[in-house]
């Protein structure tokens, strides 16, 4: 991986090997934690950070689901992550930012009201998340074997460490398999999402996403969805079945890291001519000059360093 100068880790910046934890933490064990994924870019006004307030909150929301108190306030947290940008002297055209809340060293035993919260945020320079190559030609995605696993047993708006088992095994499965990609349904058959993306498919000019019943609260999802709504599309949240994604004009996937990924095939169905559909191009570039502090009417998302 790219490696960077320094780590934010519990109110301090410690060089990038010195941000280190005990083989004993409680996390590593039990896999309770949360984390966020954020991105800034660099714009002509140097780094800006994207929805940096709509990430910190929920990194303090998630952890709040799983029974965690983070120690710091979103504005302390937004600001570390700022001072972690700065002090990285960074030169790329954009930044990963990976807050996470863990919890560490000092209890055993999976009742964890004792074990210390810490916090750490890393940051380093990372390309297209499913390939330059993908982000211009569309992915390959493979409907997983895996489901997200029902409400009752899980926490899937929670931006949780231990939900990424489940995306995992599906990201391996779909990848062996020669997939690029995972697309996981809910227990009753219907998207819920990727293994770290969302799900947007188009037909007919009508652009469709699932609510999130059984998925991240996606905030790309909801930039797009505001997108293309001021762009003139029809935007429908609605449940979406296996069947109706194989005679899908257009896909395409969504996140901090996926940005706007095109779909090009689906467990071998082709859509639409088989590769980054019309409208899903327009929908990327228009996401790319809102990140990159080009689009003046969503200026209010970024949050410059300097
Ligand atoms: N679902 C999952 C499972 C993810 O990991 C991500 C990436 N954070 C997303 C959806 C997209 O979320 P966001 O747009 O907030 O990055």
């Amino acid at each position: 991986m790219n490696e960077a100068k320094y780590i934010w880790m519990n109110g301090k910046l410690l060089p990038w090997h010195d941000a280190k934890i005990h083989v004993l933490s409680h996390t590593l064990h039990y896999g309770n934690g949360a984390i966020e994924g954020t991105k800034a870019y660099k714009t002509p006004k140097g780094y800006a950070i994207f929805r940096l307030n709509d990430h910190t909150k929920r990194l303090i929301e998630s952890a709040k689901m799983t029974l965690i108190n983070v120690p710091y306030t979103v504005e302390e947290l937004n600001h570390a992550q700022i001072e972690l940008l700065k002090a990285n002297e960074f030169t790329g055209e954009n930044v990963y930012l990976r807050p996470i809340v863990y919890l560490g060293y000092g209890v055993m035993g999976v009742y964890h009201k004792e074990a210390p919260v810490e916090v750490a945020v890393s940051a380093w320079e990372w390309g297209a998340y499913l390939g330059e190559e993908g982000m211009k030609k569309g992915i390959r995605l493979k409907i997983s074997s895996f489901s997200r696993p029902n409400n009752k047993s899980n926490m899937g708006k929670a931006k949780a460490v231990a939900n990424y088992l489940n995306s995992q095994m599906a990201k391996f499965e779909a990848v062996e398999a020669g997939y690029d990609e995972a697309l996981l349904l809910d227990d009753e058959g219907y998207v819920a999402e990727a293994s770290g993306a969302s799900f947007f498919m188009i037909k007919d000019g009508e652009i469709i996403t699932p609510p999130n019943d059984n998925s991240l609260a996606s905030i790309t999802q909801k930039t797009v969805i505001e997108m293309a709504e001021k762009m003139g599309y029809t935007v429908s949240r609605r449940r979406i079945s296996r069947e109706e994604i194989y005679i899908a004009d257009e896909a395409f996937l969504t996140g901090t890291a996926a940005e706007i990924t095109p779909v090009r095939e689906v467990d071998a169905r082709v859509l639409g001519a088989g590769g980054r559909g019309p409208i899903t191009e327009k929908i990327q570039s228009s996401y790319f000059d809102i990140v990159y502090g080009r689009n003046p009417d969503y200026d209010h998302y970024l949050t410059y360093i300097n």
